[in-house]
């Protein structure tokens, strides 16, 4: 009885309460009717007289901010109940010089499908061992000496890039490399590093062979390797993001010391852009490394991500989630980690993961945030998914959609796969196998994968239209770190005679190096790196993915022709035009046979001191002879050497097998 009264009672005591107040009983929100936070999305703003605290969470019954005095200890130094603002975030402050201490936030949500665990945040700039909870701390100490000045580094324009893909293990772990902090972040400012033989290893390599931007694999905090036992062998390529906003704590030399990471990564990045070299990051916005505990879910469950009506989430990534960049507060998360490394990491550039699964206002945004910051900064991505998105395809940022998103670069794989075969069979061969049919394709990919009257699309092997507007939208490579490197397909796709291997790695890198679109090499193909004919070395072991570099010694012709064609590039603005009508006008594709491919770039195109270029590629195991346009020309590449013996020739030339020629006139 008592029990029914209490109900009745309430009942008329919340109509009484909605009369007064002439509001509704209050009912949750749904995700689409969540409001936006107000201001910047940064979790903890730090003063020696006040730290303050905002989480966004507008689903929350409550949240708890906890302190602790480090990392590990189980014992709370603090508890504070966090308070709600109209926004849907929870603040806190907390007064007194807080420095050097631990938190998390702990939220409640009752409707949440997922068990709610305290998190550092989706913001943290800091972090302790592992990323578990976010440190307070000062980044003005983290910067290294000269740090202010290095903001005003000379920027190299898009169109003069040479990008050259790196990880941080790969590069410097090898006992060979002679440097001393391997698999570190220091490893890059270390010069004077030697192989056994007395060549250049690390970043002085990195000169000598004149790449312009090094684009360095997953280096935010990811989840895959334990970072307190830094002696275990342990490898990953990083694409399982963990602290989006934070360095990766293995790379550093003290991963317990949540200042380290930030100041490493910061020396390294000096040291980089000291030696001229632009840095891109690797981002990968587009998923998590797992969904009940990311700190997406833990700070506010089932907005961030993409799912379908049943409540099921997409799997765009192949990797069991993916993110929904058309959510305001996902979208805006993402151009704020991206302006947030370029503003405190002086970072140059973004390479963006599965770019496909983001919307392409998403990109869009982050491209004019770049703009307004300055001249020179690169952006580019994957222009596809590993599974179908849960999004309308046309308003992804898509290869074919690249057209609709100038500044906005992709991946050429039409290009890619022409040379050496497609992605989904590693035993199949294309033009570098002297296979016919790939003649268009690869012209398209040289032009830069835009409109073009000597390129005729019904022959391209992927894209039945151009699909950029800009020849630096395309991203020309024959290799990158996912599938087997260019070595390793070699061997598993033709029967490779004596010398082939050599020869074909030449021809193939001719062709990126001479095209209109952005050179991309991946790192140690220069001194004939191999993989093992690992496809998907993601957690291979070192002995897999370690660049042995006294192979450095043992391919010094091939090495050498790399270093000329760079450096022919970087002296011929002929290869580097940047206006697609002067390409079109200047770049234009001679009638050659079957498996040879011919440009000639004339009249000083992007006022070139050469008067006439040409370049031709041969993938005939037989000489073949092409007829040069009217002049007087002189070789620059020949015969597997480039720079080789200057001679003069006219009319009918004979270009030896599976090779390059390249010739000019003044
Ligand atoms: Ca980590």
């Amino acid at each position: 009885m008592k029990k029914m009264n209490r109900i009745v009672f309430g009942v008329i005591g919340t109509l009484v309460l909605s009369l007064i107040t002439g509001c509704a009983v209050k009912r949750p929100l749904t995700i689409d009717q969540y409001p936006a936070k107000q201001g910047s999305l940064r979790e903890m703003t730090y003063s020696p007289e006040k730290t303050t605290f905002s989480l966004w969470s507008p689903g929350a019954d409550a949240v708890t901010l906890r302190l602790y005095a480090s990392n590990e200890s189980t014992e709370v130094l603090k508890k504070v109940k966090m308070k709600h603002r109209a926004d849907g975030s929870w603040t806190a402050t907390v007064w007194g010089d807080q420095k050097g201490k631990f938190y998390t936030f702990q939220v409640t949500q009752a409707s949440s499908r997922w068990k709610m665990q305290e998190n550092p945040g989706i913001f943290a700039t800091a972090v302790g061992l592992n990323g578990k909870r976010a440190a307070i701390i000062d980044l003005s100490e983290t910067n290294p000496e000269g740090w202010e000045q290095d903001a005003f580094h000379s920027r190299i324009p898009e169109k003069d890039a040479i990008i050259y893909e790196l990880h941080m293990r790969d590069f410097s772990v090898h006992p060979a490399s002679g440097i001393k902090n391997k698999g570190k972040f220091l490893s890059l400012t270390e010069h004077g590093t030697l192989s056994p033989e007395g060549l250049k290893t690390g970043i002085d390599h990195l000169v000598e062979l004149g790449v312009t931007h090094v684009q360095i694999l997953p280096m935010y905090d990811y989840a895959s390797v334990d970072e307190s036992q830094p002696d275990k062998p342990q490898y990953n390529w990083g694409y399982d993001p963990l602290n989006y906003n934070v360095p990766e704590g293995s790379y550093s030399t003290n991963a317990a010391d949540p200042l380290c990471r930030i100041r490493e990564m910061k020396m390294m990045i000096k040291a980089l852009h000291d030696a001229g070299i632009s840095v891109i990051m690797d981002v990968v916005y587009n998923h998590t490394f797992d969904v009940e505990n990311s700190r997406f879910t833990q700070t506010c469950p089932d907005y961030f991500y993409r799912m379908n009506k049943k409540g099921e989430l997409g799997n765009a990534s192949g990797c069991g989630n993916e993110t929904a960049s058309e959510r305001v507060m996902m979208h805006r998360f993402i151009v704020e980690s991206a302006m947030y490394w370029v503003d405190e990491y002086h970072i140059d550039g973004f390479r963006f993961d599965l770019m496909g699964i983001h919307d392409q206002s998403t990109m869009m945004d982050v491209r004019r945030k770049l703009d307004a910051r300055g001249a020179n900064y690169l952006l580019y991505g994957e222009g596809w998914a590993a599974g179908a998105p849960l999004y309308d395809n046309n308003k992804l940022a898509m290869k074919a959609n690249v057209k609709q998103m100038p500044g906005v670069g992709a991946f050429c794989d039409d290009l890619r796969d022409a040379l050496r075969g497609p992605f989904s069979d590693d035993r199949e061969s294309a033009f570098l196998d002297a296979k016919p049919g790939m003649e268009q394709s690869i012209r398209f990919g040289l032009v830069g994968c835009m409109p073009h009257p000597d390129v005729n699309m019904q022959e391209v092997n992927y894209s039945k239209e151009p699909w950029t507007v800009l020849p630096t939208q395309s991203i020309n490579y024959v290799s990158c770190h996912d599938d087997m490197m260019l070595t390793d397909r070699l061997k598993a796709s033709i029967a490779l005679q004596e010398g082939e291997m050599e020869r074909l790695d030449k021809l193939a890198q001719t062709a990126i190096l001479t095209s209109q679109g952005l050179p991309f090499l991946w790192a140690g193909e220069e001194i004939l790196r191999d993989k093992k004919g690992v496809h998907n070395s993601y957690c291979s072991p070192d002995s897999i993915n370690q660049i042995d570099w006294t192979l450095k010694a043992q391919n010094q012709d091939l090495y050498q022709y790399y270093r000329g064609l760079i450096q022919l590039r970087k002296a011929h603005p002929a290869f580097r035009i940047g206006m697609p009508e002067e390409v079109r006008q200047h770049m234009r594709f001679l009638e050659t046979g079957d498996n040879i491919v011919a440009f000639v770039l004339k009249d000083h195109a992007g006022g070139d001191e050469w008067k006439d270029i040409v370049v031709i590629l041969n993938s005939r195991r037989e000489a073949a002879e092409v007829m040069l346009p009217k002049g007087k020309w002189v070789t620059y590449a020949a015969d597997g050497k480039c720079p080789c013996e200057p001679e003069n020739k006219s009319g009918i030339i004979t270009v030896s097998p599976q090779s390059a020629m390249i010739l000019h006139t003044r």
